[in-house]
Formats: C-alpha cells, structure tokens, sequence
C-alpha cells in the first residue's frame, strides 16, 4: 500500500491509499485501504493518518481514525501512531503492519510492528526537500 497524508498551502489536510491488496487474496476482498478510518483519515482541525499491513487484521480497528483521535487529544504523532498500532498488537500479537500520522502544523510520525524498520518519505514543497525517515518496529 501507498498512504499518503498532505497538507496544501490554505491548510486543509488529505490522506489516501492505493494498493494491491492483499497476496492471494479472494476475488472481492476490499481489505483496508478503501475503509475510511482504516485506511486513511483526515481532519482538518488536528491532522491525518495512513495505514498498511495486515488488512484483514487492521480493518477491525480504524487505525488511522485512532491515530488522528489520538492527535486531537494532544498526543505527538509518533505516539499517535503507536497507540493505534499497539491497540491491534494487544489483539494479535503477529500482526505486520505501520501507521503513519502527520499534524496539521506539518508534524510527523510512524509506528510498526512485526517487521524490522519502517520507512516513510517526507516532502516539504516549501524547501523542496524529501527526506526518508526509517522507525524501528515494535
Ligand atoms: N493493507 C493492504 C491490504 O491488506 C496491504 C498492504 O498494506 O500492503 O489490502
């Protein structure tokens, strides 16, 4: 899956998905990319969030949705990030999968779990800059 979370130059916060889906999965399986909250959320007053991983898994919990309350209540994004992740991880141990979360003031941060490192790109068209930032996984 790519997520993607952005803030344009008025402000407003967009955050979306496109993927494969899963391997082999059966004809008809959506998975979670498309379910908003899952997926991908977005709130202009606080931030958004993208996930990827077990879609099967992730669907059930509306990580990115978590991620972005999780903002709202005055969490970093990392931290976000991480409590939406460690609310799958305390239902299934085994579950592969990363949420990245990014704050409407342009903050950033990711959590995973079940994989080594995860590694997401930043790009700041004020500076044209990109920068790849790799968090180690839980
Ligand atoms: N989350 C996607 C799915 O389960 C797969 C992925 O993130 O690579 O459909």
């Amino acid at each position: 899956t790519i997520g993607m979370v952005a803030i344009d130059k008025n402000g407003d916060v967009a955050a979306g998905t496109s993927t494969n889906g899963a391997k082999f999965k059966i004809p008809g399986r959506i998975g979670d990319s498309p379910i908003p909250g899952s997926g991908a959320y977005a709130d202009n007053t606080v931030g958004g969030a993208a996930a990827t991983g077990d879609g099967d898994i992730m669907l059930r919990f509306l990580p990115s949705f978590l991620a972005v309350e999780e903002m709202r209540r005055g969490s970093s994004p990392t931290s976000a990030a991480r409590v939406a992740v460690e609310r799958i991880v305390a239902y299934y141990p085994d579950f592969m999968g990363a949420v990245v979360a990014l704050s409407k003031v342009g903050k950033h941060g990711a959590a995973c779990h079940g994989i080594t490192s995860f590694p997401y790109v930043v790009h700041d068209t004020t500076q044209e800059s990109y920068k790849v930032i790799e968090v180690k996984c839980s």
